[in-house]
């Protein structure tokens, strides 16, 4: 019609693009978010407050009013009834089509105003014409990008694109799956006789198509990434002959217990491989991570390699610095010690230890990451608290061994290590390329830790428990309140809590660490703390992970109500340690909101860390949990994780059929469902 097509249609384009769809088969995926139900007119007799309604009538008032404020209002009556209809801003076109007298169709959300029921900003048409026969799909757009030019492009690409199945009609049986382009076409246009309820929540058989398809793609991508990783070489490192394992075994101060024995067995076999490992080893705070470390670190160094033990903090390196040098220096196994903070004389000469290879084993913080440092061979890696480092920074580690042997690259075994669990619908989901170790018991003689919650207006209840615990011979923890928008309030509330603690408690040696002390102040506290010289530490978050004084059985934190629940199980594991009962007084300001309520209740009625990720997993759902530092890849568009456990495991076998026995549409459907995605491969 002569109309200059090329600019607007480009405009569209470039938003359409914006959007992630360029081509038909990007389209066909771009699936509504909800739908509206034009597809019948009711009398206005019937419709009902907080619900959309479509009704016709003859406009029998209309008018522009100025108070309270300037208002296009018009009146319909269909016979059954009437209602208002108004417009707080409005063209003169929109006028004219509800001048009185008109007959019109309206669509909107009913609510019931000063006269009765009224819709605000409908949408208005001419009544009488034909009506849709499906339910009009709304889709996620961007601004500029009209629902009408989304639909339109995308019915367009609907009947050029691919709809072809991936799967084999036998899966499709097996797993009870419609074809997939009967899923697609009812998504797009559901017909009008479809349940509302099951199109919504995505429970009918359409949508489990969809939800199945990616979450299949997940599970295919996973598995080449797990093969590509089967596919790189790592020295094989079997032990020698043990010898170094054996004398640590023997010299152990108390039994391992079976979970302890089972995971070393997991982690020995992967070493002996000579593929990279990649493990992750999980246990709750206090379930004896360190000494598992300690066995892959004894295996690898008596297969004549280096081993790197990396560690988020500088008091928890140190805290491992100290037990492994007392496990394996007896045995004959040079430790050296890298961090931040030190001298520019111990540093050149632990980097020359480690570059030369003298430093069989080396343990530090983000400090062994740098440029400078250098291994002679290092074979494993080892990361404690791995949630706390990113991506990125597993990989610099991993690289740091990465060596070229007569033209194939080596890459170093890497073990991971987390009190934080992974729960498990999500390890399947994400992590799938990481086998996982499971210490599920804890080392004998503990008793569970009694956690109580108190208003802090019972402040001096909570002090005369410390002078309690202090008089028998204990030592208490004193945690101060996160404040979220500055480290240096947080700084100056802990010193403020310390000033009013000494004051409080004059027969007491209270002690403070922080993030900001010198290093060495902060290593002097700790092991005043540990020495039994300070009975009540007064901290901040620093002490959150790895922290491991089996003396002290009081764990005091204030303000708990501002702390998620991961760290709040993590400070808590601070006690427990030692034999004796443990308390964890969890402080809190009245009134709380829901969801701290939730949060602390969680605290209190399960110790397990398992079921407090769950719980975690299920308050912040899995972006946050995973955290933008974990993922770094788009999550599910379609399925949830927490709602379609049953079909992520589904996915997962018939990832399995598919691989084995039906490569050429794995490949197809990996091809539809993970285009432009190919980063998530290398997680
Ligand atoms: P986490 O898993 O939280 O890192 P640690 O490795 O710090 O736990 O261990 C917690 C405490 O339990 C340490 O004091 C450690 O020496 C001790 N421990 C570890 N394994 C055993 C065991 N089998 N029997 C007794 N104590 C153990
Ligand atoms: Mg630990």
């Amino acid at each position: 019609m002569g109309q200059p097509a090329a600019r607007p249609s480009s405009l569209v384009e470039r938003k359409l693009h914006h959007l992630g769809l360029l081509d038909p088969s990007d389209f066909v995926v771009h699936l509504p978010i909800r739908y509206e139900d034009e597809t019948h007119v009711i009398p206005i007799l019937s419709v009902f407050s907080g619900a959309p309604a479509q009704v016709e009538g003859v406009v029998i008032h209309s008018e522009v009013q100025y108070r309270p404020r300037r208002q296009l209002q018009a009146v319909i009556d269909d016979g059954t009834g009437t209602l208002l209809l108004r417009w707080l801003n409005f063209y003169p076109s929109q006028q004219k089509q509800v001048a009185v007298g008109k007959r019109i169709r309206v669509r909107g959300e009913v609510r019931s105003g000063f006269s009765g029921f009224e819709m605000v900003h409908p949408k208005v048409t001419v009544a009488g014409t034909a009506l849709p026969t499906a339910l009009t799909p709304v889709y996620p757009t961007t601004d500029g990008l009209s629902q009408v030019s989304l639909r339109k492009a995308i019915d367009q690409a609907l009947g050029v694109a691919d709809l072809g199945d991936t799967l084999p009609r036998e899966v499709c049986d097996e797993y009870d799956l419609i074809p997939f382009a009967d899923a697609i076409r009812v998504l797009h246009h559901p017909p009008a006789n479809i349940s509302y309820v099951d199109l919504i929540e995505r429970g009918h058989p359409a949508w489990t198509r969809i939800k199945f398809d990616e979450l299949l793609a997940q599970q295919l991508s996973l598995a080449a990434a797990r093969a590509a990783r089967r596919a790189q070489q790592a020295y094989p490192l079997s032990g020698g002959r043990g010898t170094l394992v054996q004398a640590l075994l023997s010299s152990l101060p108390f039994a391992l217990t079976a979970a302890q024995e089972r995971v070393i067995g997991e982690i020995s076999h992967d070493l002996s491989r000579s593929f990279p490992m990649h493990r992750l080893l999980q246990g709750d705070v206090g379930s004896g991570k360190t000494i598992v470390a300690a066995f892959a670190a004894a295996q690898a160094i008596s297969s004549s390699s280096q081993v790197a033990i990396m560690a988020p903090t500088e008091i928890l390196a140190e805290q491992h610095f100290l037990k492994l040098v007392s496990w394996l220096e007896p045995l004959g196994v040079s430790v050296a010690w890298l961090t931040g903070s030190l001298s520019a004389k111990a540093r050149k000469a632990a980097t020359e230890a480690i570059e030369s290879g003298r430093a069989q084993l080396v343990i530090g913080t983000q400090a062994l990451i740098q440029d400078k440092v250098n291994f002679a061979n290092l074979g494993l890696a080892i990361l404690d608290e791995q949630h706390r480092f990113g991506v990125g920074q597993r990989l610099q580690l991993s690289r740091k061994g990465e060596a070229s042997h007569g033209g194939t690259l080596k890459i170093p075994h890497q073990l991971s290590m987390s009190a934080t669990p992974i729960p498990r619908t999500l390890a399947m989901t994400f992590f799938a390329d990481l086998d996982v170790s499971v210490i599920d018991e804890l080392p004998p003689g503990r008793s569970p830790i009694i956690t109580k919650l108190i208003a802090d207006t019972r402040r001096d209840e909570v002090l005369s428990h410390v002078i309690a615990e202090v008089l028998q011979g204990r030592q208490a923890y004193w945690v101060c309140p996160l404040v979220e928008e500055s480290e240096a309030l947080q700084l100056q509330t802990a010193v403020d809590t310390h000033l009013q603690l000494v004051q409080a408690l004059p027969d007491i040696r209270v002690g403070l660490i922080h993030g900001r002390l010198p290093s060495a102040a902060k290593q002097e506290v700790m092991n005043d703390f540990r020495a039994g010289l300070i009975d009540l530490l007064v901290a901040t978050t620093v002490i959150e992970v790895g922290v491991d004084v089996p003396n002290a059985s009081l764990m005091i934190i204030e303000h708990a109500e501002r702390f998620g629940l991961a760290q709040l199980h993590q400070l808590r594991g601070r006690v427990g340690r030692g034999s004796q009962q443990s308390i964890c007084v969890l402080m809190f300001q009245p009134p709380l909101s829901a969801v701290a309520r939730h949060r602390l209740r969680a605290m209190y009625e399960t110790a397990d860390g398992f079921e407090i990720a769950r719980r975690d997993l299920e308050q912040r759902g899995p972006g946050e949990f995973l955290g933008v530092r974990q993922s770094g890849q788009e999550l599910l568009r379609f399925a949830s994780i927490e709602t379609d456990a049953l079909l992520v495991e589904r996915a997962q076998d018939a990832a399995r059929e598919l691989r084995d026995r039906y490569p050429e549409h794995a490949r197809a459907h990996l091809q539809r469902w993970m285009r432009g995605k190919q980063d998530f491969l290398r997680s």
